[in-house]
């Protein structure tokens, strides 16, 4: 008997570091699949269809919409992103645990659909707003205008904080990602999500019967 996945959504303001850590625990754990997301947004250098996201046009967008092929989608920064359903609902079923990279709006939806009991969300703050701004341009992948408005979605993604499970203050990224190793670890050994304990006590009991015959 397997558990069920968990379904680990990642959400922060741009440049708080989520992507980072996501990297980082897959590496860790290379068990732990990524929900690579829809977008209609343009690949940035070195980005790969596929790999990060799927590139799609905005009536390829819809359309999955459509079909009802999307777990999840919202508009962000103009463009749309969406989770597609089937890979997360196929991981699930095996047990094996997915990580998202969403927005706020990603977050509520997945939370609030036929899977959401298995959801556990993070929440990544910065230390400070100089130091979110610092980070966005050391990235140095978005031209002044993106990073402009990235910054003023910045306040809006942060007033979500308090619909998380757990929110980490992303001062020294190792120190984050231990946090968040330690998350994982802690919600896999919840009782509802090792349903072999009960053939275990089973056992257990069983064993203790043999002893008193
Ligand atoms: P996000 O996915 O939240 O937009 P990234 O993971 O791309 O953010 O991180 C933005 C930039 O900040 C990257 O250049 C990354 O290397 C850097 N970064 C991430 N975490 C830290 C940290 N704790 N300290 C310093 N720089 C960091
Ligand atoms: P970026 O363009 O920097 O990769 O991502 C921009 C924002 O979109 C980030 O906050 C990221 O978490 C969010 N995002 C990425 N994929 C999805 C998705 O599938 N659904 C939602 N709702 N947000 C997403």
């Amino acid at each position: 008997m397997t558990r069920r996945g968990l379904l680990l959504i990642l959400s922060s303001p741009s440049g708080a570091g989520k992507s980072t850590l996501a990297r980082r625990l897959m590496e860790w754990d290379p068990t732990i699949r990524f929900s690579v997301s829809a977008t209609t947004r343009a690949p940035r250098p070195g980005e790969e269809d596929g790999r990060e996201y799927h590139f799609r046009t905005r009536a390829q967008f819809l359309d999955l919409v459509d079909q009802g092929q999307m777990l999840e989608h919202a508009e962000v920064f103009g463009n749309m992103y969406g989770s597609p359903r089937g890979p997360v609902e196929q991981a699930m079923a095996n047990g094996q645990d997915t990580l998202f990279d969403v927005d706020w709006q990603g977050g509520q939806q997945i939370r609030n659909s036929a899977l959401g009991s298995e959801v556990v969300s993070v929440f990544i703050l910065p230390p400070t707003i100089a130091e979110l701004d610092a980070r966005l341009r050391g990235r140095a992948q978005d031209t002044e205008a993106v990073i402009a408005s990235r910054m003023a979605k910045s306040r809006d993604e942060i007033s979500h904080w308090a619909e998380y499970d757990y929110v980490l203050v992303n001062r020294d990224i190792a120190s984050t990602e231990a946090d968040l190793r330690v998350i994982v670890m802690a919600e896999r050994l919840r009782r509802r999500r090792q349903p072999a304990l009960v053939g275990l006590v089973k056992d257990l009991d069983r064993e203790f019967e043999g002893r008193n015959a």
